[in-house]
């Protein structure tokens, strides 16, 4: 395995406590014996101890065991600088470019991270460095442009890792296995067979003191920008000749250059919606407007939906919608294919036939086949029977899946500048018609469903 040093700009941040180093802790947890030496820098005017102290902390929290944090912290150091000045960056860099590998993660806020992209431009950088960028990756199709013109000046692409965090390694290579190996799902997998496809983020969790990234985001930023478009991208891509970084990357970023918003129609294609007061499993949730640190002026969406087509040979007339909301009264995270009808149900079945779907959801890892069966009291009467199996149990947490690909140098799971670029081309559309008012911002009660209206016949 490579020694690998990850440095953490940003590391007095909330990503870095909240979710990278529990993460590396989990994969400590699980590789006790990976060689990564974890390195902070942020403008914090922290110690080494202390920084070291808040390392072991959260290590811990994520199953780290004592004497495996007692080692990273006994190889730790901090620097206390400011990310975006050429020359503090450049000496860290170069204090550290002889480990084998070199990552530095970019766990700071979207705009800091360009500056200190800007402040790489003319540091004289070691081969085994490696870039891992958070979301949003820009702010649009352009700044997303801009930012990958930037980064390719720094190092070779196959050493950026955009991470999406989103789907840990075991549930995209899951959904490729049921995809790509079995027979009978490859001989059904398109229009031919299947009407419409739902990729859905319900959650029952509201803001949770997170204005300060999520107001500037909202739903279509946050989740279907960056997330639930990779998600129907793996979903909907043509089937590669290997799972590796490059089969993979090119056929999801082939199929996001087809997709497009259904009828070239944003403000048809699209709704927007924001959570007033309500009560979630007994629990009050405020109005978003209430919310700490809200600004209504921002006009921010807490659950967003977006239909599209992938317009190619396979795809053509099947709509798929993207939807992710918070503050519902349901938690659903999944993707359900809906297929068609038969072509001629044989008169004498009684009732109507119900659609036949698989579900996959997305943590847990299960997927569920709904087919149409006769009961057992009356032969001639429909139901539906539902096979379930247990896709996985992911041993590590997501984040700890992406650490562990970004620490191997592996790029499969992260999203291409290309692609990154799509995403944006896609949601700048419809970003464009809610700014121009041409969608009107739906009001739901903490707690509720999703809008009857909203949804095309999908339970
Ligand atoms: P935070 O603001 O909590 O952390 C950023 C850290 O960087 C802070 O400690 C900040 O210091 C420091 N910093 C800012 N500017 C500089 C500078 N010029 N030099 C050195 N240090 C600097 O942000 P988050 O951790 O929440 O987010 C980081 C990234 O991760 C963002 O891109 C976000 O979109 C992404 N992300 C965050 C998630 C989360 O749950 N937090 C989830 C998914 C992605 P100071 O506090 O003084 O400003």
């Amino acid at each position: 395995m490579t020694d690998t040093t990850l440095l953490i700009l940003g590391a007095s941040g909330d990503l870095t406590r909240r979710l990278l180093l529990p993460g590396i802790g989990s994969l400590l947890e699980r590789e006790p014996h990976r060689p990564v030496r974890i390195v902070g820098a942020d403008r914090a005017e922290l110690s080494t101890q202390e920084f070291a102290d808040r390392m072991g902390t959260a290590l811990a929290e994520g199953g780290c065991v004592a004497d495996v944090v007692d080692r990273v912290r006994a190889q730790t150091s901090y620097y206390p600088i400011d990310v975006t000045d050429p020359e503090a960056l450049g000496a860290v860099i170069a204090e550290l470019s002889g480990s084998e590998r070199l990552v530095a993660y970019f766990a700071l806020p979207p705009s800091v991270t360009e500056r200190a992209c800007r402040a790489m431009l003319n540091l004289d950088l070691p081969e085994c460095l490696h870039l891992a960028m958070e979301k949003p990756f820009g702010h649009d199709q352009a700044s997303a442009r801009e930012l990958n013109k930037i980064v390719a000046r720094l190092v070779p692409d196959e050493r950026v890792h955009r991470v999406d965090h989103f789907l840990g390694k075991s549930s995209v290579v899951d959904i490729m296995a049921l995809r790509f190996a079995n027979r009978m799902l490859q001989a059904v997998w398109s229009a031919e067979h299947i009407e419409s496809i739902e990729i859905a983020y319900d959650e029952q969790l509201a803001l949770e003191n997170r204005a300060g990234y999520y107001d500037h985001a909202g739903a279509l930023v946050d989740m279907i920008q960056s997330h639930l478009l990779q998600v129907m991208a793996v979903v909907t891509m043509e089937p590669p000749a290997e799972i590796s970084d490059r089969e993979v990357r090119d056929a999801k970023s082939a199929v996001l250059r087809a997709t497009r918003l259904w009828g070239d129609d944003p403000a048809a294609a699209s709704h927007r919606g924001r959570y007033t007061a309500g009560t979630i499993s007994g629990r009050s949730v405020p109005d978003y407007l209430d919310e700490d640190g809200v600004d209504a002026n921002r006009d921010t969406e807490t659950m967003a939906q977006v239909t599209v087509e992938v317009a190619n040979q396979r795809w053509a007339g099947v709509p798929i919608t993207l939807r992710s909301g918070k503050a519902l009264g349901e938690t659903r995270k999944h993707v359900v294919i809906t297929f068609a009808d038969v072509r001629h149900l044989p008169a004498g079945f009684a009732g109507a036939d119900p659609k036949d779907r698989l579900i996959i959801s997305l943590s847990p890892d299960v997927m569920e086949l709904h087919l149409t069966t006769n009961t057992a009291a009356d032969p001639l009467a429909l139901e539906q029977s539902v096979l379930r199996t247990d896709l996985r149990h992911a041993e590590l947490e997501a984040y700890g899946e992406v650490l562990a690909a970004i620490l191997d140098g592996e790029v499969m799971l992260s999203v291409r500048g290309d692609a990154a670029e799509e995403c944006w081309r896609i949601t700048d559309e419809v970003l464009a018609a809610w700014r121009s008012k041409a969608v009107p911002m739906t009001d739901y009660p903490a707690g509720s469903p999703v809008p009857t209206d909203w949804h095309p016949a999908l339970g």
